[in-house]
């Protein structure tokens, strides 16, 4: 436990220092970014490890795993992310831990979603997954809306009770014409934020930026960067 501590302490000073030199190449504050580590597949005393390292926002991808994990860690001062595709049968349940879900890419979930959060008593930030492969966001099987989606579900987030719209985010494709092209995906990503923004001045989050291309992330104005491998290691067997 202690060796594990160490390694966690270790692996976090590397991601904060490549997120420090990251915002300085930028010209940017090293406030404007924060930094959501992905504890998916690790365990809760992991999580709690980092909590003590003073890390304050987690994600997890599944909501089987993540409940209980939230439910064990529920002591700690933490803000929950969900990130992974969300089914609606999943919405209840995600709804009773998570403080912002970064995957609401149709409009039946954001119904779902309000309603569940409507009847938990919670206020759920909400941002829009956008998809930059070419054709269906669903191509890929990553989920996300197609960026011409995005206006009409910002203002159904936006009128929907107990949802707040907090934003954008992405994950870079591995399909399509970004393809191996991160920078120029978080970019695209940027504008499409400031066209919703436009709409919706609150909605500044820019999700967006892992392990491999934190850099590419913050490098085109990324708000939020979600961290798994770089912190905790290399996921056995497991995406
Ligand atoms: C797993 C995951 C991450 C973190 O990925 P790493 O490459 O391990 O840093 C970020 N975002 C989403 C949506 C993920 O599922």
């Amino acid at each position: 436990m202690t060796d594990r501590r160490a390694e966690l302490a270790a692996n976090l000073g590397r991601v904060e220092e490549r997120i420090a030199s990251a915002c300085a190449a930028a010209g940017r504050k090293r406030e404007e970014v924060t930094l959501i580590v992905v504890t998916k597949t690790y365990p809760a005393s992991d999580v709690r490890l980092l909590a003590g390292l003073g890390v304050r926002h987690v994600a997890e991808n599944r909501d089987q795993d993540a409940a209980p994990k939230a439910a064990e860690c529920a002591d700690l001062p933490l803000t929950w992310h969900f990130v992974g595709q969300l089914q609606t049968n999943k919405v209840r349940s995600v709804v009773s831990y998570a403080d912002v879900v970064h995957s609401v890419d149709r409009p039946k979930l954001v119904s779902a979603l309000s309603a569940a959060a409507v009847r938990a008593g919670r206020e759920l930030g909400c941002l829009i997954q956008v998809a930059l492969d070419a054709g269906s966001g669903e191509a890929a099987g990553r989920g996300g809306a197609a960026p011409g989606a995005v206006p009409e579900l910002g203002d159904a987030i936006a009128a929907a009770d107990g949802l707040r719209l907090g934003g954008v985010m992405t994950v870079a494709p591995l399909t399509g014409p970004y393809a191996g092209r991160q920078r120029a995906a978080f970019e695209r990503l940027l504008e499409i934020s400031s066209g919703l923004r436009a709409r919706h001045p609150a909605a500044n989050m820019v999700s967006a930026g892992m392990s491999t291309d934190l850099e590419d992330a913050i490098g085109a104005g990324a708000t939020h960067v979600r961290v798994g491998t770089a912190v905790l290691g290399v996921r056995p067997g497991l995406r």
